[in-house]
Protein backbone atom coordinates (compact mmCIF):
# COMPACT_ATOMS: atom_id res chain seq x y z
CA UNK A 1 0.00 0.00 0.00
CA UNK A 2 1.23 3.44 -1.21
CA UNK A 3 1.53 6.01 2.25
CA UNK A 4 1.60 9.66 1.85
CA UNK A 5 2.64 12.33 4.39
CA UNK A 6 2.13 15.76 4.00
CA UNK A 7 4.83 18.42 4.21
CA UNK A 8 6.02 21.69 3.74
CA UNK A 9 8.64 22.88 1.29
CA UNK A 10 10.51 25.04 -0.72
CA UNK A 11 11.52 24.63 -3.85
CA UNK A 12 15.32 24.70 -4.13
CA UNK A 13 16.06 23.76 -7.96
CA UNK A 14 14.56 22.32 -10.51
CA UNK A 15 16.20 19.85 -12.84
CA UNK A 16 14.51 17.68 -16.56
CA UNK A 17 13.47 14.49 -15.33
CA UNK A 18 12.73 11.75 -18.02
CA UNK A 19 9.62 12.22 -20.09
CA UNK A 20 7.43 15.90 -19.40
CA UNK A 21 9.03 15.21 -15.79
CA UNK A 22 10.98 17.51 -13.08
CA UNK A 23 12.92 16.05 -10.38
CA UNK A 24 12.75 18.70 -7.78
CA UNK A 25 15.19 19.42 -4.95
CA UNK A 26 13.27 20.54 -1.77
CA UNK A 27 14.26 22.12 1.44
CA UNK A 28 11.92 20.66 4.12
CA UNK A 29 11.76 20.46 8.01
CA UNK A 30 12.69 17.54 7.91
CA UNK A 31 15.83 18.17 5.66
CA UNK A 32 16.42 18.15 1.80
CA UNK A 33 14.20 15.73 -0.36
CA UNK A 34 14.24 14.63 -4.13
CA UNK A 35 11.21 14.14 -5.78
CA UNK A 36 9.67 14.03 -9.16
CA UNK A 37 6.77 15.64 -10.53
CA UNK A 38 4.89 14.71 -13.35
CA UNK A 39 3.87 16.38 -16.16
CA UNK A 40 6.33 19.48 -14.82
CA UNK A 41 7.60 20.28 -18.44
CA UNK A 42 4.26 20.39 -20.39
CA UNK A 43 3.40 23.65 -21.50
CA UNK A 44 0.16 24.07 -19.59
CA UNK A 45 0.08 21.64 -17.31
CA UNK A 46 -1.44 22.39 -13.52
CA UNK A 47 2.20 20.90 -12.09
CA UNK A 48 4.25 23.45 -13.85
CA UNK A 49 3.95 25.67 -10.56
CA UNK A 50 5.57 23.56 -8.74
CA UNK A 51 8.55 22.47 -10.33
CA UNK A 52 9.62 26.38 -9.93
CA UNK A 53 12.60 27.51 -7.52
CA UNK A 54 12.07 29.54 -4.88
CA UNK A 55 8.42 28.27 -4.05
CA UNK A 56 6.58 27.25 -1.16
CA UNK A 57 4.75 24.21 -1.36
CA UNK A 58 2.42 22.05 0.77
CA UNK A 59 2.69 18.83 -0.54
CA UNK A 60 1.91 14.99 -0.41
CA UNK A 61 4.50 12.21 -1.84
CA UNK A 62 4.54 8.48 -2.32
CA UNK A 63 6.77 6.94 0.36
CA UNK A 64 7.45 3.39 -1.67
CA UNK A 65 10.37 4.31 -3.92
CA UNK A 66 14.09 5.84 -3.24
CA UNK A 67 13.20 8.34 -5.66
CA UNK A 68 9.19 9.06 -4.79
CA UNK A 69 6.81 11.66 -6.73
CA UNK A 70 5.01 14.46 -6.02
CA UNK A 71 1.03 13.68 -5.34
CA UNK A 72 -1.28 16.13 -3.75
CA UNK A 73 0.39 19.87 -3.95
CA UNK A 74 -0.68 23.35 -3.30
CA UNK A 75 1.47 26.87 -3.52
CA UNK A 76 1.65 28.30 -0.28
CA UNK A 77 4.39 31.43 -1.65
CA UNK A 78 5.16 32.10 -5.02
CA UNK A 79 7.32 34.86 -3.91
CA UNK A 80 5.89 37.55 -6.50
CA UNK A 81 7.43 40.55 -5.15
CA UNK A 82 10.83 38.66 -5.19
CA UNK A 83 10.73 37.19 -8.31
CA UNK A 84 9.63 40.87 -9.63
CA UNK A 85 12.73 42.12 -8.64
CA UNK A 86 16.13 41.86 -9.89
CA UNK A 87 17.77 43.07 -6.69
CA UNK A 88 15.83 40.75 -4.65
CA UNK A 89 16.00 38.13 -7.04
CA UNK A 90 19.88 38.28 -6.73
CA UNK A 91 19.75 38.09 -3.20
CA UNK A 92 17.11 34.90 -3.19
CA UNK A 93 19.05 33.26 -5.63
CA UNK A 94 22.51 33.56 -3.36
CA UNK A 95 20.27 32.09 -0.63
CA UNK A 96 19.52 29.08 -2.59
CA UNK A 97 22.86 28.62 -3.67
CA UNK A 98 24.33 28.31 -0.42
CA UNK A 99 21.01 26.24 0.70
CA UNK A 100 22.15 23.90 -2.35
CA UNK A 101 25.73 23.70 -1.19
CA UNK A 102 24.88 22.93 2.45
CA UNK A 103 24.41 19.23 3.38
CA UNK A 104 21.39 18.53 6.02
CA UNK A 105 22.08 20.09 9.13
CA UNK A 106 20.65 17.08 11.01
CA UNK A 107 18.90 17.80 14.67
CA UNK A 108 18.53 21.23 13.44
CA UNK A 109 16.33 20.95 10.19
CA UNK A 110 13.13 22.12 11.20
CA UNK A 111 14.91 25.15 12.68
CA UNK A 112 17.20 26.13 9.35
CA UNK A 113 13.65 25.71 7.38
CA UNK A 114 11.78 27.78 9.52
CA UNK A 115 15.21 30.24 9.24
CA UNK A 116 15.00 30.21 5.76
CA UNK A 117 11.28 30.93 5.36
CA UNK A 118 11.87 33.86 7.97
CA UNK A 119 14.12 35.62 5.88
CA UNK A 120 12.68 35.23 2.53
CA UNK A 121 9.60 37.01 4.48
CA UNK A 122 11.55 39.68 4.95
CA UNK A 123 13.52 39.71 1.76
CA UNK A 124 10.01 40.72 0.29
CA UNK A 125 9.69 44.09 1.75
CA UNK A 126 13.04 45.43 2.00
CA UNK A 127 15.26 48.16 1.09
CA UNK A 128 18.04 46.47 2.59
CA UNK A 129 18.37 42.90 0.51
CA UNK A 130 22.14 43.14 0.76
CA UNK A 131 22.12 43.47 4.68
CA UNK A 132 19.76 40.76 5.42
CA UNK A 133 21.35 38.47 2.91
CA UNK A 134 24.88 39.00 5.64
CA UNK A 135 22.51 38.37 8.19
CA UNK A 136 21.75 35.17 6.49
CA UNK A 137 25.71 34.09 5.99
CA UNK A 138 26.75 34.85 9.39
CA UNK A 139 23.86 32.68 10.70
CA UNK A 140 24.47 30.65 8.79
CA UNK A 141 27.96 30.04 9.50
CA UNK A 142 27.17 29.13 13.33
CA UNK A 143 24.99 26.24 11.62
CA UNK A 144 27.88 25.05 9.60
CA UNK A 145 29.95 24.69 13.05
CA UNK A 146 32.49 27.08 11.57
CA UNK A 147 31.17 30.48 13.29
CA UNK A 148 33.71 33.20 14.38
CA UNK A 149 34.03 34.24 17.66
CA UNK A 150 32.89 37.54 18.60
CA UNK A 151 33.02 37.32 22.30
CA UNK A 152 36.72 35.92 23.12
CA UNK A 153 40.00 36.77 21.27
CA UNK A 154 40.94 33.63 19.39
CA UNK A 155 44.58 34.40 20.07
CA UNK A 156 44.63 35.33 24.13
CA UNK A 157 41.15 34.05 24.75
CA UNK A 158 40.54 36.96 26.96
CA UNK A 159 37.10 38.77 26.79
CA UNK A 160 36.83 41.15 24.17
CA UNK A 161 34.90 44.24 23.49
CA UNK A 162 36.37 46.79 21.18
CA UNK A 163 38.04 44.51 18.62
CA UNK A 164 38.67 44.35 15.15
CA UNK A 165 37.47 41.51 13.01
CA UNK A 166 40.03 38.94 11.36
CA UNK A 167 39.24 36.51 8.85
CA UNK A 168 42.34 34.63 9.33
CA UNK A 169 41.99 34.45 13.34
CA UNK A 170 38.43 33.34 12.94
CA UNK A 171 37.02 35.85 14.94
CA UNK A 172 37.39 39.50 16.69
CA UNK A 173 40.96 40.34 17.89
CA UNK A 174 41.93 42.35 21.18
CA UNK A 175 43.71 45.81 20.85
CA UNK A 176 46.44 43.73 21.81
CA UNK A 177 46.77 41.31 19.14
CA UNK A 178 45.49 43.35 16.78
CA UNK A 179 48.79 44.61 16.97
CA UNK A 180 49.95 41.48 15.22
CA UNK A 181 47.61 40.05 13.29
CA UNK A 182 46.11 40.84 10.18
CA UNK A 183 42.66 42.20 10.96
CA UNK A 184 39.81 42.95 8.01
CA UNK A 185 37.56 46.00 9.47
CA UNK A 186 37.75 48.68 11.84
CA UNK A 187 36.32 48.50 15.41
CA UNK A 188 33.03 49.84 14.06
CA UNK A 189 32.12 48.14 11.23
CA UNK A 190 33.30 44.64 13.59
CA UNK A 191 30.81 45.98 16.12
CA UNK A 192 27.97 46.18 12.90
CA UNK A 193 28.68 42.79 11.77
CA UNK A 194 28.50 41.31 15.17
CA UNK A 195 24.80 43.25 15.54
CA UNK A 196 23.93 41.07 12.39
CA UNK A 197 25.50 37.82 14.03
CA UNK A 198 23.41 38.28 16.89
CA UNK A 199 20.29 40.00 15.82
CA UNK A 200 17.34 37.77 16.29
CA UNK A 201 15.20 37.41 13.49
CA UNK A 202 12.04 38.87 15.00
CA UNK A 203 14.00 41.73 15.64
CA UNK A 204 15.00 42.67 12.78
CA UNK A 205 13.09 45.95 10.84
CA UNK A 206 14.11 48.32 8.11
CA UNK A 207 15.35 50.67 10.85
CA UNK A 208 17.57 48.57 12.31
CA UNK A 209 18.71 47.20 8.22
CA UNK A 210 19.15 50.76 7.71
CA UNK A 211 21.53 51.67 10.39
CA UNK A 212 23.65 48.78 9.59
CA UNK A 213 23.46 49.06 5.99
CA UNK A 214 26.32 52.42 5.20
CA UNK A 215 28.59 48.96 6.57
CA UNK A 216 27.72 46.55 4.64
CA UNK A 217 29.66 46.37 1.64
CA UNK A 218 33.10 46.06 3.75
CA UNK A 219 31.36 43.09 5.91
CA UNK A 220 29.82 41.49 3.07
CA UNK A 221 33.30 41.59 1.57
CA UNK A 222 34.65 39.82 4.90
CA UNK A 223 31.75 37.26 5.13
CA UNK A 224 33.17 36.26 0.87
CA UNK A 225 36.58 35.77 2.16
CA UNK A 226 35.81 33.49 5.57
CA UNK A 227 33.28 31.19 3.17
CA UNK A 228 35.85 30.97 0.59
CA UNK A 229 39.02 30.36 3.95
CA UNK A 230 36.89 28.29 5.82
CA UNK A 231 34.37 26.19 3.96
CA UNK A 232 36.20 26.96 0.23
CA UNK A 233 32.91 28.61 -1.26
CA UNK A 234 32.87 31.28 -3.89
CA UNK A 235 29.37 32.44 -5.05
CA UNK A 236 28.54 31.97 -8.14
CA UNK A 237 25.71 34.31 -7.93
CA UNK A 238 27.86 36.87 -6.95
CA UNK A 239 30.27 36.37 -9.55
CA UNK A 240 27.91 37.32 -12.52
CA UNK A 241 26.67 40.10 -10.65
CA UNK A 242 30.62 41.66 -9.97
CA UNK A 243 30.84 40.65 -14.07
CA UNK A 244 28.03 42.76 -14.72
CA UNK A 245 28.77 45.64 -12.67
CA UNK A 246 32.37 45.61 -14.40
CA UNK A 247 30.78 45.13 -17.44
CA UNK A 248 28.10 48.29 -17.25
CA UNK A 249 30.99 50.29 -16.14
CA UNK A 250 32.96 49.70 -19.16
CA UNK A 251 29.86 50.94 -21.58
CA UNK A 252 29.93 54.40 -21.92
ZN1 LIG B 1 43.84 38.86 22.27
Amino acid sequence: MMKERESLGLVLKTNDYQENAALISLLTPKGKLNLIVRGAKKINSKTRAFAMPLTLLQFEHTTNRELNTLTKCEVLDYYSTIKENPQLMFVAYALLEKINLIPSVEQDDALFFQFVVDTLNLLKNTKYPETLLAIFELKLLYLLGVNPRFNQCPICNKPVKDGCFSVEAAGVVCSMDAMTTITDLSTNHTKMMKYLYTIKLDKIDEAFLALVSPFIEEINDVIDRYYMRYLDFTSKTKLISQKMANLQEKIP
